[in-house]
């Protein structure tokens, strides 16, 4: 079996593709996969392709071939974690919560650096599960009463996912909510493996009933882009110009630190974005010393999950190409808000409700205390 080494967390991981040809042989197991953003741009050099180049279609496509019961995008499961990271934010704002700023939690790597380095800091990390948590929560309980065993694999560019995925956190009576975390290097593989030509597949959308997602979801794979997913969340004015104005308030490029500053209300909030985790530790230093800041998102990778180690290795010219892939498919989706995506009203009636902390939150801080 080959292994890997992620960069950012010092963390070995096995190959992990084998155990999901088992789960595709077994007729016993219904086998259910969600793909992150930054998956779609990266994936296609190997295959015929360019990088930066939307694949998703084709990714789906190749899923079906090999197997997979129900196919889902990740975006969908980042709109969620919008919503949650949002109200959360308010609420803590709104409160005066002394633990300000807030960090966002989305990126494994982070929370580890965090758990190990700065544990004071951990009442100020988002108490949300990542885009892949979260999803993985609502997909595993819609196929609870299954009659088939339920087995969920998520498609990462990252390999701190698969060390994520196995937290004690994130299991429900002893059972991980996602089965199985493969890289897109794995991904590359197994489509490889199959024998499937992907550039001659027809690209295909992804599955019902969670089949609706919005480019604040496809953004969240490239540093800034969860900022800027929850200030088009806060922001009041809906129209395209104030779309515009917030992509332009210095919450985009592939710099290791940005700064932005925006009105909200008659308050000025301040919001700091890092990748790297040597970035991330000098911010810190920084709001020790007296810095002031209201949000802070963190990716350890730089540029973000483009980047990320489960990716196949490139310059940095070609990981800014996935970044601006992700912006144009965006740019092409028809709902660019995740409160306007209309599966979330009807999650939050249906499936998760009176069950939203239960299935979507998570408290690094209480784990780090009964560790000791
Ligand atoms: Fe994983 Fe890197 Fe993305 Fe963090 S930034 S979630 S380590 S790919």
């Amino acid at each position: 079996q080959c292994a890997a080494a992620c960069p950012t967390g010092a963390i070995v991981v096995k190959n992990d593709k084998n155990k999901v040809w088992e789960a595709l042989d077994d007729k016993n197991a219904k086998v259910t996969v969600q793909i992150a953003p930054a998956v779609r741009v990266a994936i296609g050099k190997e295959l015929g392709h360019s990088n930066g180049e939307n694949t998703i279609g084709k990714i789906v496509a190749a899923l079906r071939r090999m197997g997979f019961d129900e196919i889902y995008d990740t975006s969908t499961g980042a709109d969620l974690t919008v919503l949650e990271e949002s109200n959360e934010f308010l609420k803590r704002l709104e409160a005066g919560d002394n633990k300000m700023p807030l960090f966002t939690s989305c990126c494994p790597a982070w929370v580890n650096f965090c758990e190990k380095n700065y544990p004071e800091l951990l009442p100020n990390v988002s108490t949300c599960r990542s885009p892949m948590q979260m999803f993985a929560s609502v997909i595993k309980e819609q196929n609870k009463t299954s009659s088939r065993k339920p087995v969920h694999v998520a498609v990462m560019p990252c390999t701190a996912k698969k060390q994520e995925a196995a937290r004690e956190e994130f299991k429900v009576n002893g059972d991980p909510n996602v089965d199985y975390v493969i890289t897109t290097q794995e991904l590359i593989q197994m489509i490889k493996e199959s024998g499937i030509v992907f550039a001659d597949l027809e690209p295909e959308a992804v599955d019902m009933p969670f089949g609706t997602m919005t480019g604040a979801g496809v953004i969240f794979g490239v540093t800034g882009g969860v900022t800027e997913a929850v200030l088009r969340r806060l922001s009041s004015d809906k129209s395209s110009t104030s779309l515009m104005s917030i992509a332009y308030q210095g919450v985009r490029g592939m710099e290791g630190v940005k700064e932005t500053k925006i009105m909200f209300g008659d308050r000025e909030l301040r919001i700091a974005i890092v990748s790297g985790l040597k970035n991330a530790g000098d911010l810190i230093e920084s709001i020790k010393a007296g810095e002031h800041y209201d949000f802070v998102e963190v990716m350890a990778c730089p540029g973000g999950c483009v980047s990320g180690a489960g990716q196949p290795f490139t310059s940095q010219e070609e990981k800014e190409k996935r970044g601006k892939g992700l912006y144009s498919a965006d740019k092409l989706s028809n709902i660019k808000r995740s409160e306007e995506n209309p599966l979330m009203m009807s999650l939050y009636n249906g499936l998760l409700k009176g069950r939203v902390h239960e299935l979507l939150h998570v408290h690094y801080a209480d784990s780090v205390k009964e560790d000791k």
